[in-house]
């Protein structure tokens, strides 16, 4: 290794020494990692792949779809709760198959979705529109931006609240053969994230940071209380019984909205 391909420039604070560390097979093509000494962000080189990696937009190995949308739809019911939101717009951002959509919606919440890259197949009718948005969740996309930046300026134009997963990188930095998240055989995952990074960003962006079991954050402009967060998160079903009675189910007033959309249409 000599040269220019020592270092990258890093994706997440753009200091010019993200130093690499090793290279590993992503789909067919072999690719290096960097990792940065100042904000912890491991990134992979330019992601020139990634037009083969979204043939499909959701992957074919993502077996665990269901599960992480019924769980993230309890935890996020959860914090509502915490954050004393009822009515509000809550936008579910790159939000894949509109599942989360449906499932907060039939729970009880103002869900809206957008994706730039993936069908709205159970909530049409209810794409974003542009208004103002009380909680931004998005769910599994951090590790996927190409330009981590510019979206989060994106994301905190439209919300100061943004509840997100993305499993943060164990410490020392795994082996692609050794940490499943690398996603070797997708090649979506183009960066991974450390508390530090996570804080850099909280700072960056005046937000507070609250984080349970290195899975799941939020960078919010509130203070609550971090215990709090991680019991709400940790025993998300048991608090999930009382906090989604604060709200009623939407799935037959959507049904009424949907049908009037679709006579406007016949007319
Ligand atoms: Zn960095």
């Amino acid at each position: 290794m000599v040269g220019t391909l020592m270092y990258e420039v890093c994706r997440i604070c753009y200091n010019t020494e993200s130093k690499y560390i090793f290279e590993g097979k992503l789909l067919h093509h072999v690719v290096k990692y960097y990792e940065c000494a100042i904000c912890g962000f491991v990134q992979t080189e330019n992601p020139y792949w990634l037009e083969e990696a979204y043939d499909s937009a959701i992957n074919d190995v993502d077996t665990g779809i269901m599960q992480r949308n019924h769980l993230c739809s309890k935890r996020a019911t959860n914090l509502c709760a915490l954050l004393k939101i009822k009515n509000e717009i809550i936008l579910d951002f790159a939000g894949g198959y509109s599942i989360f959509t449906r499932l907060m919606r039939d729970i009880g919440f103002n869900v809206l979705w957008q994706d730039k890259y993936c069908a709205n197949l159970l909530a049409k009718g209810f794409g974003y529109d542009g208004k103002s948005v009380k909680l931004l969740t998005a769910f599994e996309v951090f590790e996927h931006l190409e330009s981590p930046i510019n979206t989060l300026d994106e994301m905190f134009s439209i919300s100061s609240n943004i509840f997100f997963s993305t499993l943060l990188i164990p410490e020392p930095t795994p082996k692609i053969e050794d940490w499943w998240y690398y996603g070797q055989n997708h090649g979506q995952h183009i960066g991974f994230y450390r508390k530090k990074t996570l804080k850099y960003l909280a700072k960056k962006y005046n937000k507070n940071l609250y984080s349970y079991n290195a899975e799941i954050h939020l960078l919010s402009e509130n203070r609550i209380s971090p215990i709090l967060f991680k019991i709400l998160m940790r025993f998300y079903n048991l608090f999930f019984i009382f906090t989604q009675k604060r709200v009623s189910s939407k799935i037959w007033n959507d049904y009424i909205e949907i049908e009037k959309i679709n006579d406007i249409k016949f007319l």
